[in-house]
């Protein structure tokens, strides 16, 4: 058997971080991306998503503008805002501290190739690299995070800059199936879920709630990932 802590909870690729779910104690592996300039993200999402504006060939036209975070980093960010746009701007578009994807380095804000980036709101087109990017993302484990339609579950409006790491079998299921990360726990809830993957091998996602102090499962055949959802349980990914 294997067992799983009540604080790996709070660890993984698949915690969600929002408002009701800030982030506790959370380690982040980081690594600094290949292009851009010193930005640094979780080291595997920093391969991914390497990979994916390679794929498009985007080194050029898109520019990682904000990837992994401080506490320290997101609080100053927030005040700035609140200062220079006011209450009703910073809510809508900056999350407090703590409450932040970018600093479980999970998280990546990307701009269209411009003279003026703007650090808060980036220009990411759906046309040329920047759009064939984002219809590549989910393959390479990223999801559009912050859509309009779903601003009354995350109370965030609409960034089609802004792009999460979960892993690959998780963003086709998410996007597939029209979720946003605050739903993806809820509906694994409701019934294990199999994801077909390009490499002709099959992704098992299964939903752990967390029992306490130990949750023991028993330890899966073949390669397996296992993740807290920040939210009282696990997501348990089994390849075969
Ligand atoms: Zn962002």
């Amino acid at each position: 058997m294997m067992v799983l802590r009540e604080q790996d909870v709070f660890r993984g690729p698949l915690v969600l971080v929002n408002r009701e779910h800030p982030l506790r104690a959370f380690d982040s592996d980081l690594a600094m991306l290949p292009w851009g300039g010193g930005i640094r993200m979780e080291r595997r999402a920093a391969a991914l998503l390497a990979v994916c504006v390679r794929a498009v060939g985007g080194e050029q036209g898109i520019v990682p503008v904000s990837g992994w975070r401080s506490r320290e980093e997101q609080a100053q960010i927030w005040n700035d805002s609140m200062g220079s746009h006011g209450e009703v701007f910073t809510r809508s578009y900056v999350a407090p501290p703590d409450c932040s994807e970018h600093q479980t380095g999970l998280a990546i804000d990307l701009a269209q190739a411009a003279e003026d980036i703007d650090f808060i709101r980036p220009d990411f087109p759906d046309s040329g690299v920047c759009g064939a990017f984002r219809r590549r993302a989910a393959r390479c484990g990223f999801i559009e995070r912050y859509r309009e339609e779903k601003r009354p579950l995350t109370g965030i409006a609409a960034e089609p800059w802004h792009f999460r790491y979960v892993g690959a079998p998780h963003a086709s299921l998410i996007e597939d199936n029209g979720l946003c990360l605050e739903e993806y726990a809820a509906f694994l809830r409701r019934g294990n879920q199999t994801c077909r993957l390009e490499n002709g091998k099959e992704a098992f996602v299964r939903y752990v709630p967390c029992e306490g102090k130990k949750t023991e499962i028993p330890v899966p055949e073949g390669c397996w990932q296992l993740s807290g959802d920040n939210d009282g349980g696990f997501i348990l990914t089994v390849w075969r």
